[in-house]
């Protein structure tokens, strides 16, 4: 006799549905490979304008893994191109401009969250090979010696090869599996605003970093009306911050615009402010029995280079490439050698960016006139070498190391 609660055995059970949960579910899709996909939150909801105001710098070979799923068309006309990244220290002379040849291409594009998550989801609901089940709570999750399965409020048993943690920061199924975490706060919130402004950004993405947190301006598209737009993330003191988020708009574009000088001419607000709290959290281990973490269940960073999605990005393209292989060896996905090729593979690039977003966080964080001073002095030293250059916009484009083959042109 079977059990009607038990539902059909799948690949991969996702557990998450949020960018890097949605972007697997896909990317598994268009390869053979079929997910129950999960969340706790309502999907509708999640698409609401007021759910995440923020806007994400997509490297270009993180486009090229949208491109490689099906979702250039749909998210082609509103990327905005980041031709060129000027970092400033407090307003100071002397910049740093990544600045690549015409040849070369932009260094990423910019999109509202929500324009992707909305992509993803009409993307997601369209794959036969993908069942998604939101919102729904999960009761228990058992990575086992044979299957897969968690087990929802309603009684619904969902069965895979493999479990697969994408429920961000505060993932259960990491906490289950009992990995050692590193985590450290920064004592600071991103605040997120929506600028319009009367200069053009000319596609420039400015980092101005205050001994405070870095104040990051990135280029959106032009509204139809041909008001210039851009993202603020701003990042402040925690004690500070609810003071920001409770000032009138005036008072807070004054605040805002007195950090940004008139390199974008004057600016008003045109959207709500929200805030996130800022940590750094990374566990070494991404895999467990018949479980694998991917994105922010598995590291969490400072948005200061805009890396954390990106990452979970390449996440998604390792996973779902050592899968492949593991299927077409014959072997289970749930191989402990199949999910070691995935953590190893991972690993490095994983803690490279870790580290050096952090350090970059500590760096400009110094306070003082001596800090500031050695900084410009570091900065101009890097202005005038075209090889350090080219690697950071290597990095920044997410084309170095052994990349995965869905994140390939
Ligand atoms: C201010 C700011 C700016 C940023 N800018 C950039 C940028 O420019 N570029 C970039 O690459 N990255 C950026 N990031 C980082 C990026 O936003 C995250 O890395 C990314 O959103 C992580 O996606 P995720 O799907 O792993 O996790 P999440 O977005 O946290 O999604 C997790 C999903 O799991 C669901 N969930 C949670 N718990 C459960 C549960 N128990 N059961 C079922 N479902 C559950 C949630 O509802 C959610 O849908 C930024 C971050 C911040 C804070």
């Amino acid at each position: 006799m079977t059990d009607p609660a038990r539902t059909d055995r799948r690949d991969l059970l996702i557990l998450g549905g949020g960018l890097v949960g949605m972007t697997l579910a896909l990317a598994a899709a268009r390869k053979g490979l079929t997910s129950h996909l999960v969340d706790r939150a309502d999907p509708k909801s999640m698409l609401e304008a007021g759910f995440d105001g923020r806007a994400s710098a997509i490297s270009t070979a993180s486009w090229r893994l949208f491109r490689n799923i099906g979702l250039a068309d749909t998210l082609e006309p509103f990327g905005c191109h980041i031709d060129s990244i000027a970092v400033v220290d407090q307003m100071k002379p002397g910049r740093i401009d990544f600045r690549p040849d015409i040849h070369e291409g932009s260094l990423g594009r910019m999109f509202a969250n929500r324009q992707l998550r909305t992509a993803l989801y009409e993307a997601v609901q369209a794959e036969d090979a993908i069942t998604l089940h939101a919102p729904v709570i999960v009761k228990d999750r058992d990575a086992g010696e044979f299957v897969a399965t968690a087990t929802l409020e309603d009684g619904t048993v969902l069965t895979a090869d493999l479990l697969v943690g994408a429920e961000g920061r505060g993932s259960p199924t990491r906490e289950e599996a009992g990995l050692a975490m590193a985590r450290w706060d920064y004592s600071h919130r991103a605040i997120i605003a929506g600028l319009d402004h009367t200069k053009r950004h000319d596609n420039i993405a400015w980092e101005i970093f205050y001994p405070d947190g870095p104040f990051a301006l990135l280029p959106l598209l032009d509204k139809d009306d041909g008001t210039h737009r851009s993202a603020l993330v701003w990042t402040v003191d925690e004690k500070d911050a609810a003071g920001s988020l409770k000032m009138g708009d005036r008072a807070f574009t004054a605040e805002v615009q007195k950090r940004m000088g008139d390199i974008l001419g004057t600016v008003t607000l045109n959207s709500v402010r929200s805030s996130y709290p800022l940590a750094f959290q990374h566990t070494a281990r991404i895999v467990g029995q018949r479980m694998a973490l991917v994105g922010d269940s598995a590291h969490g960073m400072h948005p200061i280079a805009g890396q954390g999605l990106n990452l979970g990005l390449r996440d998604v393209g390792a996973l779902v490439e050592v899968l492949l292989e593991a299927r077409r060896l014959g072997l289970d996905l749930g191989d402990a050698q199949v999910l070691a090729k995935y953590e190893k593979w991972r690993a490095l690039d994983a803690a490279m960016v870790m580290t050096a977003t952090d350090s970059l966080t500590r760096l400009f964080g110094i306070p003082g006139k001596a800090a500031s001073a050695a900084r410009r002095l570091g900065m101009a030293g890097v202005q005038q070498s075209g090889m350090l250059k080219k690697l950071f916009m290597d990095e920044a484009r997410g084309i170095t190391g052994d990349t995965p083959e869905l994140l390939k042109a």
